[in-house]
């Protein structure tokens, strides 16, 4: 068995800044169908060098365990090209994403998790392994038997003909079959890494989003919020402790701030990275100050400023006529 000892992993998708141990030979035991199966998740390359079938399953940096080579081969002809990962391609690098991105190692071992207390450790050890218990499985290919008709895709609704390859997740129970390509998240539509799914009130997701609908997750360090206070804004969740301007660092908990493409700034920070200048005076619009804006054009919401510029009269909570950049009453044209 091969073991990448630094996985290429680039553009890492994560809005946290350090730098994390990666999560090779990770393990999972989920319980499916009774058993007690083994669910590895790791950067190890197929070591597939004793096959006799003559398919060069050597290609792939993974396959479908438990499943004839001549299979393997139908599976990834279902993908599309670029997600299939042929060892040192695009493919490859994006399945190594993939795998930080859908299976993130904080969530499953406290090693891979910074600042816990005692307690939020013991949460940790609970929360992944309730997971793996009741949610955890590996989507299995098989070929539908040729007579075998009117199979609908669970995603896409569409038909799998018999003698085709189609995808079934033992959680959602025996019938449910998805096209390869069609075995994705339901809530980032990505493609399910090395077939490895949740199973949650009817849908399967990727590890991260099934995480996510179990607990809040920081948008800062992003690791799972196991305390009972966290901030929350637009949507997003921060620890107490890491909610701070995304400038200069500064803590916001209490503090006043502003919210700018899913990040949230200081007023200080923001006015200096953001202000916008009024039209009419030419002064910097201040956070507190209110404004009018017109077609990416700013003024400072008051009678003197957003006004007829000839006749001077307030426009404010009045029709008015753009011009050029400028804004009439409807008397001066
Ligand atoms: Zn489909
Ligand atoms: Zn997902
Ligand atoms: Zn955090
Ligand atoms: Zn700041
Ligand atoms: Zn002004
Ligand atoms: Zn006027």
């Amino acid at each position: 068995m091969l073991f990448l000892e630094r996985p290429c992993v680039m553009n890492l998708e994560r809005s946290e800044r350090g730098e994390r141990p990666s999560p090779r030979g990770l393990e999972m035991e989920p319980r499916v169908g009774g058993k007690m199966g083994k669910i590895s998740v790791g950067f190890q390359r197929s070591s597939t060098s004793d096959d006799d079938s003559g398919c060069a399953l050597e290609e792939y940096a993974w396959v479908p365990p438990g499943v004839r080579p001549e299979q393997v081969q139908m599976y990834f002809s279902c993908l599309p090209e670029e997600k299939v990962p042929y060892v040192n391609s695009p493919g490859e690098k994006h399945r190594i994403r993939q795998l930080l991105y859908q299976l993130p190692p904080h969530d499953n071992e406290v090693r891979y998790c910074h600042s816990l207390t005692e307690e939020e450790k013991r949460e940790l050890h609970m929360f992944s392994a309730q997971r793996k218990r009741e949610a955890l499985g590996r989507g299995t290919p098989k070929i539908l038997p040729r007579a075998l008709q009117h199979t609908r895709c669970e995603n896409c609704g569409g038909g799998i003909n018999g003698g085709e390859m189609a995808i079934f997740a033992s959680r959602a129970g025996p019938s449910p079959c998805w096209h390869p390509a069609c075995f994705v998240c339901a809530t980032c539509q990505e493609l399910l890494v090395d077939l490895i799914y949740f199973y949650q009130n009817g849908k399967i997701l990727c590890g991260r989003h099934h995480a996510e609908l179990l607990k809040p997750r920081c948008s800062s360090c992003d690791e799972i919020i196991f305390s009972d206070e966290c901030t929350e804004a637009e949507g997003r969740h921060w620890h107490m402790k890491h909610f701070a301007c995304f400038e200069c660092e500064t803590m916001l908990g209490g503090q006043r701030y502003i919210m700018k493409d899913g990040r949230p700034y200081c007023c200080g920070c923001f006015e200096s990275l953001y202000a916008e200048y009024c039209e009419a005076c030419g002064e910097n619009i201040g956070v507190d100050h209110a404004q009018m804006t017109y077609e990416g054009v700013h003024w400072h919401a008051t009678d003197q400023c957003f006004c007829c510029a000839q006749c001077k009269t307030s426009l404010l909570g009045c029709p008015f006529l753009p011009k050029q950049g400028r804004i009439y009453c409807s008397k001066g044209l």
